[in-house]
């Protein structure tokens, strides 16, 4: 049997861990903390327009060297069985990537999602426009205000919204939307309305539905529970290596021998890219690209490029080969059985449309090609 070593905890690793599991291989997911996944607002972009990606040479979707057909055939694949292994975790999404609704987060703006957990799911701004909605304010909680997200609805959205103050008195003084977490959702006295709620509450009424979070996230955080089951917890510091190939990864106090490795240690706050005046990938000294050229040989127009435009920095990345091997700076593949995988790779808008669509595909392809082996 195969044995994959998986480095990353977020969604690439996880979805890297189903396909390789699928495909009959021993998989250990290693991490050394939440990332970026933790943080999402609660609702996955996969993907908005597949042949424009196809035509961005630079994407790491279009450096896969596959059709759109070929795409669509690993998303349906990806999407179900991560839909299936997260219900089992009992978190539910609905939607898919073909699909895209409006959801508004807890300040009534419009954010767009494939895929949004079940209790999300019910607050689609299309299917609210001219219902009666209750925002649930709580008078304790000082950085959410429940008027002003129901104004925004109203104003932005037609939605016939309104807010409903229910205190809670345990809370403490000056009590953050952190203190939510966990929970029962209080019940409104509005009648005949849809109930929209902060997030964070549980036992949700039927007609009652979450808007999305900004950081630190309850929707981010049952995540990263439901995907971190069974993954051990501690740091790669290095790899030992032999000719064209990883042999093990080690750790402070262990090492991981196995037959391929999958690298999807995410972008800054996941720690698979270090930022500085010139990017690096400090494990490996792998490669970081901006725009198909080495972020060193891009040099001081690069840096100035970043202070203009922040957007910048989070195109920069590791980019692959088709089989998503990572690249060294002079464009070759050292090791044949490690994969990159998810927000480490470059040439995309990591906060953009494709914003858990690269971390999904790349990482479920990735752990197939690892379990296979495929050079
Ligand atoms: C604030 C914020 C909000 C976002 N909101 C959305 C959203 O609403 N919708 C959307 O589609 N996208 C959103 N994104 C983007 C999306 O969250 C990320 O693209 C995605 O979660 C990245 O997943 P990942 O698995 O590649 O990386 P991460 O989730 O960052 O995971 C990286 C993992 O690697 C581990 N790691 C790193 N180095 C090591 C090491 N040496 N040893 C062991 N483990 C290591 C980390 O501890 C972590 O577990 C958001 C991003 C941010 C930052």
């Amino acid at each position: 049997m195969t044995k994959v070593l998986v480095v990353g905890g977020g969604i690439a690793g996880y979805c890297a861990a189903l396909a390789a599991r699928r495909d009959g291989a021993d998989v250990t997911i290693v991490a050394r903390a939440p990332g970026a996944t933790a943080l999402y607002a609660g609702g996955m972009e996969i993907i908005d327009d597949l042949d424009a990606i196809l035509q961005s040479p630079q994407h790491p979707l279009a450096r896969l060297g596959m059709d759109a057909v070929g795409l669509a055939t690993e998303l349906d694949a990806a999407i179900s069985t991560l839909q299936l292994a997260l219900r089992k975790e009992g978190l539910a999404f609905e939607g898919g990537w073909r699909t895209r609704g409006l959801y508004a987060d807890i300040h009534g703006l419009a954010r767009p999602a494939n895929l949004v957990p079940q209790s999300v799911a019910r607050g689609e701004l299309g299917a609210l426009s001219g219902k009666r909605v209750a925002v649930i304010g709580v008078p304790q909680v000082g950085d959410y205000d429940a008027a002003s997200t129901a104004q925004a609805l109203k104003e932005l959205h037609s939605v016939e919204a309104f807010a409903e103050e229910i205190s809670i008195p345990d809370l403490p003084q000056a009590a953050a939307l952190t203190d939510l977490y966990g929970r029962r959702a209080p019940a409104p006295r509005a009648r005949g309305a849809a109930i929209a709620y902060p997030p964070g509450f549980t036992n949700l009424p039927a007609d009652g539905f979450e808007l999305l979070a900004a950081a630190p996230s309850p929707h981010g955080w049952r995540l990263q529970q439901a995907i971190a089951l069974g993954s051990v917890t501690t740091e790669i510091t290095s790899f030992e290596t032999a000719p064209g190939r990883i042999v093990a990864a080690r750790a402070a106090s262990r090492t991981f021998r196995a037959d391929a490795f999958v690298l999807a240690t995410g972008r800054h706050i996941g720690g698979g890219l270090r930022a500085g005046r010139v990017t690096t990938e400090p494990l490996l000294g792998l490669g970081v690209f901006h725009e198909g050229v080495p972020a060193p040989v891009a040099g001081s127009r690069l840096h100035h490029l970043k202070y203009l435009d922040p957007a910048v920095e989070m195109r920069l990345g590791v980019i692959t080969d088709k089989r998503l091997h990572p690249l060294t700076e002079d464009g070759l593949a050292p090791y044949a059985n490690l994969y990159a995988a998810g927000a480490m790779l470059g040439g995309y808008d990591y906060s953009g449309p494709c914003g858990f669509g690269v971390p999904i595909l790349t990482g479920w392809l990735a752990g197939h090609f690892a379990a296979k082996q495929i050079a």
